[in-house]
């Protein structure tokens, strides 16, 4: 039986693995992580991140071949393939802070599968890293490898949050990039195999390390600019009475652009976008490319930009000052489907919002309260950190409350701000909502889900990105 054993139970570790356990009944795969309160989560009936069909793929095999466990080197050793999904966020201190990756998870990964390895092994990098780690942690292992040969593979995740499970079921492709070597082509082909268990042979593409590693973060890079691309398109909209949704279905049309990622919004989120874009900056500016480093640089700063926008739209919409006006926030999570707050749209906006001292009461289905807090009270650089290594702050922002419905959120409050397009957003009680509100009542809806000719007929006054504005 091939063993598997996978370090890092996050966001991609946890679905990933869940995944290769319930197509692949005859591979043993053991999930391993430092953290125990989330191995713990992955053992109990509270998973520790919310994924759309997950609970049902995690209890169809966890006991028969899926296992958590803290015992990382205890598994690691045991394992023919050691998958590394580890964290590797945007280094916060020395060189290339605030935009290399910080590598020190993997590195500390590396070390150990070397410590603990007694047979041959294939190591996957699972992470997103900068292109060229596979050679590092190639001389990380041979040096420390007491004559056990190790073959790296990279194995990049292309899962989206909130719809990891039906993404890892039928995948668009899956990437195995490794040596061209007689070892490196037979590493390949194990990996393969796993997952030619339900992935059809031609959406498995083969390359080398250095392709597979920068398709990452070319991949991510790509998306990200189209979001930036349309968002920018956005304001450029609102300054001469374009609507943006119609300039993106009118360009979605061409079969060279298409309809997809073309929704104006208040910006991107999550935890990789920004940050695996700041790694290709990094890496070109290494590489003495500079015009390439500032190309991509340009499409965080019209991320930025485009929160700064909507807050300034709001406040000034709100007659130049929110001031002691209480705001609701409907959506927290940078997407809906997740719990997840990493870099989250919703942080940069609030946070706009609280430093003209609105008063917010946030309300998100899948983001606990304290989660909030903690995001809001942070400075920048701890806000880098994975959610659970970041310090808990005793101390409740005074201007912040947290709430259990959206009703409860809107009541007394002087205008809304949609930042997160959860469904449930779409079918409230707008009339009672508006009702309980303070006149003038304004919706600011920050990813385009609304219907604004109903909330307008109902007396709202609405801004939609990049829409013609109320008269
Ligand atoms: P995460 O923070 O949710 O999970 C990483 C886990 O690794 C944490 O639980 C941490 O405790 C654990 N860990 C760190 N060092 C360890 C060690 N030495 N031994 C054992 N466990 C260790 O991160 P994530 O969102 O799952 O992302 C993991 C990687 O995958 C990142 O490189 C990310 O860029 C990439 N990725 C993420 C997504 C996504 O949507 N989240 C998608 C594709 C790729």
């Amino acid at each position: 039986m091939v063993k598997i054993c996978c370090i890092g139970a996050g966001y991609v570790g946890g679905p990933t693995m869940a995944v290769i356990a319930l197509k692949c009944p005859k591979i043993e795969v053991v999930v391993v992580d430092i953290f125990e309160p989330r191995i713990i989560a992955w053992n109990s009936d509270q998973l520790p991140i919310y994924e759309p069909g997950l609970d049902d793929v995690v209890k169809q095999c966890r006991g028969k071949n899926l296992f958590f466990s803290k015992d990382v080197e205890k598994h690691v050793a045991e394992a023919d393939i050691v998958f590394v999904s580890v964290n590797t966020p945007t280094k916060t201190q020395g060189l290339g802070a605030g935009k290399a990756a910080d590598l020190t998870y993997w590195e500390s990964a590396a070390r150990m599968i070397a410590d603990v390895s007694k047979s041959d092994k294939i190591v996957v990098e699972k992470s997103t890293v900068p292109v060229k780690t596979a050679e590092a942690i190639e001389k990380i292992l041979t040096h420390n490898s007491k004559g056990i040969n190790f073959q790296i593979l990279s194995n990049p995740e292309f899962l989206a949050e909130g719809t990891a499970i039906q993404d890892l079921f039928k995948p668009d492709r899956v990437l195995i990039g490794g040596r061209e070597t007689p070892e490196g082509q037979k590493a390949i082909q194990a990996l393969k195999d796993v997952y030619a268990h339900w992935v059809p042979a031609e959406r498995i593409i083969c390359t080398n390390l250095w392709s597979a590693e920068l398709s990452k973060l070319a991949a991510n890079a790509f998306l990200a600019q189209r979001i930036s691309s349309v968002n920018a398109m956005s304001a450029l909209c609102e300054a001469t009475g374009a609507d943006v949704s119609q300039v993106s279905h009118a360009i979605g049309k061409d079969t060279r652009i298409g309809p997809k990622f073309l929704n104006a919004s208040v910006g991107f989120g999550g935890s990789c976008f920004q940050k695996d874009i700041l790694n290709l900056v990094y890496i070109c500016e290494c590489n003495g490319l500079a015009e390439v480093a500032n190309y991509w640089k340009q499409v965080v700063q019209v991320n930025e930009y485009q929160k700064t926008r909507f807050v300034n739209r709001v406040v000034s919409s709100m007659f130049n000052t929110v001031s002691g006006k209480k705001i609701a926030i409907l959506g927290f999570a940078f997407k809906k489907d997740t719990g997840d707050t990493r870099e989250t749209p919703a942080i940069g906006v609030c946070q706009g919002l609280l430093s003209d001292k609105a008063i917010l009461s946030i309300y998100d289905p899948q983001v606990p309260q304290e989660q909030i807090q903690r995001d809001l009270s942070m400075h920048k650089s701890e806000l880098d950190k994975p959610p659970h290594l970041r310090p808990v702050s005793p101390i409740a922002i005074e201007q912040v409350t947290c709430v259990r419905d959206a009703y409860e959120a809107t009541k007394g409050a002087h205008g809304i701000c949609v930042l997160t397009e959860w469904d449930e957003f779409k079918t409230l009680d707008y009339q009672k909502i508006y009702n309980d509100m303070q006149k003038p009542a304004f919706v600011f809806d920050g990813r385009n889900v609304m219907d604004v000719d109903k909330l307008r007929q109902i007396g709202f006054i609405v801004y939609s990105i990049g829409k013609p504005l109320d008269a």
